[in-house]
């Protein structure tokens, strides 16, 4: 059996690598000429004793989805895991153009003025919401609204969740983005009770407990970067590919540069809207609903300032940007305070992510794009000064949007695939690493088994 994965992000590396294992003979093709698509760890240099090694694309994995762990563990990689800490210490919202804290412990919460006093009792009301059990999706807004009140939607789980899925909360999936808040209430009867029961479980498990987010100490790309060192069948980059065509049983892949490849399966690990355009041919109307699932330009750009150039107040690792502040940028990230080891001492990085509030900034130029994100910052947090470095990476139509109704809409387009064919990545069952090496592993196990093909 000879499979072909297109696409060498991490879905696709994931892909071979369970292939690897079972023993499968695999090709591997990758448009780029890099492995790892959005995983990408970048280093800048501003002279021989400051340097900084900046992210482009994801910067740290949850490790409640023990995919990643597990394929780090696979790979022996583990002694090159670091904790970033949490997530959420010191992230900031904007609020009607001030920033707010956001309240994460209980006394910061009844202090915050984020909240009006009925939207905090609306908050603490939630245990006694009633508990929706069945499996139905739901847009998270209407979840939150549910559950917390519309206040705790619009100020800040709104933000956050928008902000971290690059989406409208209007419109997305629970079920995609956090089953685990459906799950929680269906398990415990609410997110309180849910939290305190998974807590409690936890506590009892018995092992060494891992952190809840991780990296690796030179950035995330060291997993993507071993994976493909330690993948050995045919790994071709710079290996666009166009076309599928049936041929005999299987398949034959045609790339841009006129070449092609026979295989018995084809395990499709790119984008929903670029397989759409591989596939016209042998799966019309699977190729039709692939190209409606919507995916949104995302950016961000890593910047270098003088720590000097930094106003002392408010210390804050994180701005969340709701899209109804109709801004240019949607977050920033102090990675130096979040990740102080990839920085230099006396110096400053902040990440900065575009493409969701103002779509069109990610397709500016250079000077354009330097120039609305200096305004942005200017006016946000006080700085001033010009970055001393920075660098960009963009994706147009590079980050999927899974609306309401998302998985079923999968499993229909998967029913409508020729035998042989599998699906796999970000676009599909889940958009962070995790779910992404789960996707790319199970597509290589299913294909692999007997009838399958
Ligand atoms: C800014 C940003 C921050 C993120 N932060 C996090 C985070 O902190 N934690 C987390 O878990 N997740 C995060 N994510 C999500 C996660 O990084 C992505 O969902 C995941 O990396 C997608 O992997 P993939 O392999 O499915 O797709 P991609 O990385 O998009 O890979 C697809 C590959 O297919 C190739 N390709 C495309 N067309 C063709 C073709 N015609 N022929 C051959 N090859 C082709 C592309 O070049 C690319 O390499 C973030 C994403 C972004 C953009």
């Amino acid at each position: 059996m000879h499979i072909a994965v297109i696409g060498g992000g991490i879905t696709g590396l994931s892909a071979a690598w369970e292939l690897q294992q079972r023993g499968i003979k695999f090709t591997l093709l990758e448009a780029s000429n890099h492995w790892g698509g959005k995983v990408i760890s970048s280093k800048l240099e501003l002279n021989k004793d400051a340097h900084f090694l900046v992210e482009g694309g994801p910067d740290t994995l949850i490790t409640r989805k023990p995919e990643a762990w597990d394929l780090a563990n696979e790979l022996g990689m583990l002694d090159q895991v670091v904790n970033p800490g949490s997530e959420t210490s010191g992230t900031y919202v904007l609020d009607n153009a001030s920033l707010y804290p956001i309240p994460v412990s209980p006394t910061k919460f009844i202090s915050s003025p984020l909240l009006t006093v009925r939207g905090k009792l609306r908050m603490l009301a939630e245990p006694f919401q009633p508990a929706r059990r069945d499996d139905e999706d739901e847009s998270l807004a209407d979840f939150v609204r549910r559950r917390l009140g519309h206040e705790a939607l619009d100020k800040f789980i709104g933000p956050v969740l928008g902000g971290i899925y690059n989406t409208n909360p209007e419109t997305q999936s629970i079920m995609v983005s956090s089953p685990i808040m459906r799950e929680m209430e269906k398990d415990g009867g609410g997110l309180f009770a849910g939290a305190l029961k998974r807590a409690f479980r936890a506590g009892k498990q018995k092992g060494p407990k891992k952190p809840r987010f991780v990296s690796f100490k030179n950035g995330l790309q060291a997993l993507t970067d071993e994976l493909a060192r330690q993948l050995k069948g045919d790994m071709r980059l710079n290996a666009r590919v166009e076309k599928i065509s049936h041929h005999g049983n299987g398949y034959q892949i045609f790339m841009a540069d006129g070449s092609s490849v026979q295989a018995d399966g084809v395990i499709l690990a790119t984008l929903a809207n670029q397989t759409s355009a591989m596939i016209k041919e042998i799966a019309a109307e699977a190729s039709r609903q692939l190209g409606e699932i919507r995916h949104q330009n995302i950016g961000t750009l890593s910047l270098v300032y003088r720590e000097a150039d930094i106003p002392r107040e408010p210390v804050i690792s994180g701005l969340m940007i709701p899209r109804r502040e109709k801004r240019m940028i949607d977050a920033v990230t102090f990675t130096s305070r979040k990740m102080p080891e990839r920085s230099t001492a006396g110096y400053a990085v902040l990440r900065v992510f575009i493409g969701g509030g103002a779509p069109e900034m990610v397709e500016f130029d250079d000077e354009r794009l330097i120039e609305a994100v200096k305004k942005e910052l200017a006016e946000l947090l006080g700085i001033t000064a010009a970055p001393q470095t920075w660098t960009a990476f963009r994706w147009q139509s590079g980050f999927p949007q899974a609306h309401v109704g998302h998985l079923k809409r999968v499993d229909e387009i998967e029913k409508l695939l020729p035998k042989g064919l599998a699906l796999a990545g970000s676009s599909y069952r889940g958009i962070a690493v995790p779910d992404c090496i789960h996707q790319g592993r199970e597509a290589a196990a299913r294909l692999a088994m007997k009838g399958n093909m």
